[in-house]
């Protein structure tokens, strides 16, 4: 499936060596000390282009291999305000120069001064933004294999297994509406693990969602009148060889097609909407490449709730009230605020299993608000229960996400969030939203996770009681797709490498 496939070069390939067919270089200012030749080349071409070192360029290169060298300048990273999207940025258009110029094999040489610790996982971030460079959305027919050799040493199978996960994040979050409809969404992830050592079920009975999912189902239910349109819930079990040190718990929020529903999206609102699925595609590509790796002492639970928002006769609507899985009595405030509904019932499962499993820990990745773009731009928000909150879980994310390009902002749950989901009668427990955009209401990201904890029965697991759970919400609405085009632009398959590296540092 990978387009991609990352390789070790042999020592001389750079030469011409192992029918590589282009050298990229990514470099601040191409000194290329531990390179003569290259660098030979690159005052050459200096002294008659005063492009080089500022723009991606190619350069004529005879002796070296496929005779191209392509320059891919990352611009001033000592600024204090910088951070390793520079080299991921230049990587992804540098390799994209070289695949236009002809070049399938193409060796990428790193060229850093040392001792930044921003730039600690440099290589690693410059190899995947190759990968998003090159990325081509499923439906394209013709999809060249392309090779790159990784000159600075890079962990090679761990670097295939994390762009397998992402190309996998980013078919099932790119996929229109009808090709990655809540079925096809499904038998992409059956045959996604099908040789995988994890465990998936499909649930796709109306009936049985409607009993164990009934928030979920209740955004679905105008659209199981329409067989492909239908939701269904994936759950994909990861279990290690040997001992169990921790549980990790994911609901992925997985909407195919967000109209608003009966609340329908107007003035335009709606294009772009097929990519509410990036929480639970960008959850399906982290199993991937934990599937690939087989990580020791880490058992992993994954849920994808996937569910067409849809209007239509038998819509649900504002004012009703629906029980959730774990018994909290839910007034719907919008059906616009669906997603919340879709994850509430995902996470009181996974509380079920969090009760039994060791040392568990809860995340929801979802694009969840139009508060998180208004109020943070292109990065993901964090949410953390109190647990989390305790264990500075948010501090750890945000560090790793700073060094592999995936930058995440805190934010505080607060008691006015709960205050603003509270019931406003006896009849129920919890209001879903209040009713207007996310956009233009205070705290419109945070005061979801509130919701969360309360539908879902996790806010009985605080930090005074007998089993205190952390919990991680991820608001990706802004981060899933890339910022230069929103509606139609190429997903970033964030946070997939930022999943992995924390759960290799906890
Ligand atoms: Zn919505």
């Amino acid at each position: 499936m990978a387009q991609v496939e990352f390789f070790t070069p042999a020592e001389d390939a750079q030469f011409g060596e192992g029918g590589w067919d282009a050298v990229l270089v990514v470099s601040q200012d191409f000194t290329l000390d531990a390179n003569p030749e290259l660098s030979q080349l690159v005052a050459h071409a200096a002294s008659v282009d005063q492009r080089i070192g500022k723009e991606p360029t190619l350069l004529l290169a005879p002796g070296l291999a496929g005779g191209r060298l392509i320059l891919a300048p990352t611009g001033d990273i000592s600024d204090d305000y910088e951070d390793v999207r520079r080299i991921y940025e230049a990587a992804e258009e540098g390799a994209k120069m070289a695949f236009r110029s002809g070049a399938r094999a193409i060796l990428l040489l790193l060229d850093l001064p040392g001792g930044d610790p921003r730039y600690l996982n440099a290589p690693e971030v410059a190899a995947l933004g190759c990968g998003q460079g090159l990325y081509l959305n499923p439906d394209v027919e013709d999809q060249p294999q392309v090779r790159i050799g990784l000159m600075n040493g890079q962990d090679v199978a761990r670097l295939n297994a994390l762009e397998a996960g992402r190309v996998a994040a980013r078919d099932l979050c790119g996929g229109d509406p009808e090709q990655m409809a809540p079925p096809a969404f499904a038998d992409y992830c059956v045959s996604l693990f099908a040789e995988e050592p994890v465990e998936l079920t499909v649930v796709d009975d109306q009936e049985q969602l409607m009993r164990e999912y009934p928030l979920l189902s209740a955004v679905s239910r105008t659209s199981f009148a329409v067989a492909r349109h239908a939701a269904r819930v994936v759950r994909v079990e990861y279990n290690p060889e040997g001992e169990v040190h921790q549980t990790w718990l994911i609901a992925g929020k997985g909407v195919t097609f967000d109209t608003g529903g009966a609340d329908l999206k107007v003035g335009g609102a709606m294009a772009g909407m097929s990519r509410d699925k990036g929480g639970a595609a960008a959850t399906a590509g982290f199993m991937k490449t934990v599937a690939m790796l087989r990580p020791k002492g880490i058992r992993i639970i994954a849920e994808l709730g996937l569910v067409r928002n849809a209007l239509g006769s038998d819509a649900f609507v504002p004012d009703e009230i629906i029980t959730s899985h774990a018994g909290a009595r839910v007034r719907i405030g919008n059906t616009d605020a669906e997603g919340r509904l879709v994850l509430a019932d995902l996470l009181s499962h996974l509380r079920q299993d969090a009760q039994e499993a060791v040392s568990p820990r809860v995340f929801s990745i979802a694009t969840l608000t139009g508060h998180v773009v208004r109020a943070y731009g292109p990065y993901t928000g964090v949410v953390e229960n109190s647990v989390a909150r305790r264990g500075q879980q948010g501090q750890l994310m945000q560090q790793i996400g700073e060094r592999w390009g995936e930058p995440v902002e805190i934010s505080t749950l607060r008691r006015e969030d709960f205050a603003q989901v509270a019931g406003r009668s006896e009849s129920e427990d919890l209001l879903s939203s209040n009713n207007g955009a996310s956009v233009n209401i205070s705290r419109g990201h945070q005061f979801p996770q509130a919701f969360l904890l309360k539908a879902s029965g996790l806010d009985k697991h605080q930090l005074a009681s007998d089993q205190p759970i952390p919990y991680l919400h991820l608001d990706i609405a802004a981060a899933a797709v890339e910022k230069r085009d929103p509606l139609y632009g190429k997903p970033t398959a964030r946070p997939v490498a930022t999943l992995l590296a924390m759960m290799e540092e906890l």
